[in-house]
């Protein structure tokens, strides 16, 4: 009976995700369903399925590669060009021209990874913006905020010599998340690709979440993995790691959910988080966010991050 519920778990993971490598010799690209009712970011994870672990555990005791038919690790590590003729990938949601490394300094730094950026939520996303603070015309937008951060950390990857692909460009509008996974899934890159969202994050509250702050108002720096993939696991632990240590924020450590997961964690074909850094509706953290120096710091600690994957790998 066990064993019968394991097989109808399998097969059910094999329908969503497509066959194994074991069975057919070349990671198959999965098909990827409409984004309709998955979560977008931290905040609308159903709360009780949320599983927390701590990035220093991970760090010590490094999982190994997941032994399942379902790991999405076994896409990361294979040139983007297919070894067969394949049909033509899908280019018609790509309406502008994406920005990429475009003048990198390679005589530094040999790139070992192409990292896509989601810059998450669009200026046109319902909610996602703080209250006014007390000036009664200010208040945070979590989309220019992400872009803001995304934007720090390309600026320094240019002068390191580290390549990405800019998922959004866009500043107006609300990219949909299937579209954000569909032009990283299809980027043709030499180099193994890695994914991460950059989001703020924020709690519920009781009325209208543009007009009243947390209270009592959650704080702190979390990241997001993939529950079976143990390269996002130890992608996220190394973030973790240097967001706390730059910017002395609350350790919320890492998350993941077994349940509806998050959309560009899921189904992305390569290794793949998703930073929460601060809560933009608690209103002092808020206020910290909106500063210059806090802003750097938060982007600096990203950039940590990256430069000790693209030398130690993953
Ligand atoms: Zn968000």
């Amino acid at each position: 009976m066990f064993k019968q519920i394991i097989e109808a778990i399998k097969s059910l993971f094999k329908s969503l995700f497509g066959g194994s490598k074991k069975e057919s010799g070349q990671p198959q690209p999965r098909p990827i369903p409409d984004d309709t009712g998955f979560p977008k970011d931290a905040m609308e994870v159903a709360k009780d399925t949320i599983v927390t672990v701590n990035e220093m555990d991970i760090l010590l005791n490094p999982p190994a590669k997941a032994d399942e038919d379902f790991d999405k690790d076994m896409f990361d590590e294979q040139p983007a060009t297919p070894a067969t003729p394949t049909a033509p990938t899908p280019q018609a949601d790509v309406p502008t021209k994406p920005t990429e490394t475009p003048t990198a300094d390679t005589s530094k730094h040999k790139p070992r990874y192409l990292w896509c950026f989601d810059n998450g939520h669009g200026e046109a996303t319902p909610g996602k913006r703080s209250p006014l603070f007390d000036d009664g015309k200010t208040r945070f937008f979590e989309y220019e905020f992400n872009r803001d951060i995304v934007k720090r950390i390309m600026t320094k990857l240019d002068k390191e010599g580290v390549k990405y692909y800019n998922v959004v460009p866009e500043v107006e509008g609300d990219i949909s998340l299937k579209v954000r996974v569909t032009r990283a899934n299809t980027k043709k890159s030499d180099l193994p690709k890695l994914y991460i969202s950059v989001h703020s994050n924020a709690s519920p509250v009781n009325g209208d979440s543009t007009k009243v702050w947390a209270v009592p108002g959650a704080k702190g720096i979390e990241t997001w993995h993939h529950d079976s993939s143990a390269k996002s696991k130890k992608m996220a632990a190394v973030f973790q790691k240097h967001l706390i240590e730059k910017t002395g924020f609350v350790n919320r450590n890492l998350k993941t959910t077994k349940q509806t997961a998050l959309y560009v964690l899921v189904y992305t074909s390569m290794p793949a988080i998703l930073t929460e850094n601060g809560f933009y509706n608690t209103k002092s953290e808020a206020a910290e966010l909106m500063k210059d120096t806090v802003r750097q710091k938060i982007a600096d600690a990203h950039i940590e991050a990256i430069m000790e994957i693209e030398k130690n790998g993953l």
